[in-house]
C-alpha cells in the first residue's frame, strides 16, 4: 500500500478537532458533516459559495454517483471540482484513471492529503474552462495524455459539479469530435437537471434540452436536496446520466453548427419563430423566403421555438443553419 501524507500542520492555534486521516490499508476518510467541519477547521478553509463549494455528506450518494458511473478498468475519468477528493479515491478505486481538476489552490492543496498516493490520478491546478465558456485546453490534454498512459478505452465524467459551470462543461464535452463521451454522471442544480431532461410543451424545455437530448440519453438517478450538502445549498441538486447516442448524433450531423443554430435561435425567446428567423443575430433574413421555407418544412411560424420538438428544431436547422 501506498504510504500515507501527513496534512501540512496549521500555523496557530492548535486545532481542536483532526480530521481522520487516512492510514495504510483504511479505508477512505467518511465524508460526514463532522469529518467536514474538522477538515475545514484544520486546514483553515472557509467554503466560498461562489465556486460551488458544497460538499456531499451522504455517502450513499457518494457510492450511487460511482455505481452510475459504471466503471471499470477500461475507464479514464474527468472529475471537474477535485474538493476534498473523497469521490476521487472513490473513482480511483474502480477506473483505469482519473484526471481531476481543482481552481481552488487551498482545496487543491489539501486534497493531495487524502489522493497524492494514487498513481492512477492526476490532480491538475486551473479552472476547467477558459474564458468562461470554453474548455481548458491544458485540462483537455492532460486528460488525453492520461488516458493513453493507462490504455483506457472509454472516457467518462463523473462529477459533483460546481452549479456555475455546470452548463457550459456538459455542452463543451458533448460537442468535442476528438474526445467522444462515453457517459457523464453528474450532480447538477436540480433547475439545469430538470431543463436537461424537459419534454416539449413543459416550462423547463429550451435550447439546453434541445441539444442535449438531440444527441443523448439522458435519465435523472435522483434528486437530491440541501441537507446532503456542507454547506447547504440555496437550492435542490440533482444526479442525472447523460448517455451520448450515435445514432441520434448521426442525425444532427455537424453538432457545432447546430448548437449555434440553436443559440440564435433562442437569442430572443418572446419572439415568434417567424419574427425570431427572420431578425437573425448574424443578419436579416428576407420574410418571403422564410415564410416559404416555413410552409415547405409545415411548420407555422407564429409559434415560439420552444413549442418545437427535437426533430421539428433539427429540420429547421438544416433549412436555416
Ligand atoms: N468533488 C467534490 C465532492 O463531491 O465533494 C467537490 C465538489 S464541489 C460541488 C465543486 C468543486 O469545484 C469545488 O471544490 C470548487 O472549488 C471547484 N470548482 C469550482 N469552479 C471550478 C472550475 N471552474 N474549475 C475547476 N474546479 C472548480
Amino acid at each position: 500500500m501506498p504510504e500515507t501524507v501527513s496534512p501540512p500542520k496549521p500555523k496557530a492555534p492548535k486545532p481542536t478537532v483532526q480530521p481522520p486521516l487516512p492510514k495504510s490499508n483504511a479505508p477512505d476518510p467518511r465524508q460526514t458533516l463532522s469529518y467536514l467541519r474538522g477538515l475545514m477547521e484544520n486546514f483553515r478553509l472557509e467554503p466560498k459559495s461562489k465556486l460551488g463549494q458544497n460538499f456531499l455528506i451522504d455517502l450513499n450518494l457518494v457510492d450511487l454517483i460511482v455505481r452510475a458511473g459504471d466503471l471499470t478498468s477500461a475507464d479514464s475519468v474527468l472529475e471537474v471540482g477535485t474538493g476534498t477528493g473523497s469521490l476521487t479515491n472513490k473513482i480511483a478505486d474502480w477506473a483505469a484513471c482519473v484526471f481531476t481538476v481543482e481552481v481552488d489552490k487551498s482545496f487543491h492543496r489539501m486534497a493531495q492529503t487524502f489522493i497524492g498516493h494514487r498513481l492512477n490520478v492526476v490532480s491538475h491546478l486551473g479552472d476547467a474552462l477558459e474564458r468562461k465558456n470554453e474548455l481548458n485546453p491544458d485540462m483537455l490534454a492532460g486528460w488525453a495524455e492520461l488516458t493513453a498512459k493507462f490504455h483506457a478505452k472509454k472516457l467518462k465524467l463523473i462529477a459533483n459539479l460546481p452549479y456555475a459551470v455546470a452548463t457550459p462543461i456538459i455542452t463543451n464535452l458533448l460537442l468535442l469530435p476528438e474526445l467522444p463521451i462515453d457517459r457523464m454522471v453528474v450532480m447538477v442544480q436540480w433547475e439545469i437537471a430538470e431543463r436537461l431532461r424537459a419534454t416539449v410543451g413543459t416550462k423547463d424545455y429550451n435550447s439546453l434540452s434541445v441539444l442535449v437530448q438531440s444527441l443523448c440519453d439522458v435519465e435523472t438517478i435522483r434528486k437530491v436536496g440541501p441537507s446532503n450538502f456542507f454547506p447547504r445549498p440555496q437550492v435542490d441538486s440533482g444526479i442525472v446520466m447523460i448517455k451520448p447516442n450515435p445514432e441520434k448524433r448521426a442525425k444532427v450531423g455537424d453538432v457545432v453548427r447546430f448548437r449555434v443554430f440553436l443559440r440564435d435561435l433562442y437569442c430572443h425567446r418572446r419572439k415568434n419563430l417567424r419574427a425570431a428567423l427572420i431578425g437573425w443575430p448574424s443578419g436579416r433574413r428576407d420574410k418571403v423566403e422564410v415564410d416559404s421555407k416555413l410552409k415547405d418544412l409545415g411548420i407555422d411560424g407564429g409559434v415560439r421555438a420552444e413549442a418545437l420538438d427535437l426533430e421539428q428544431h433539427l429540420r429547421l436547422s438544416n433549412t436555416f443553419g
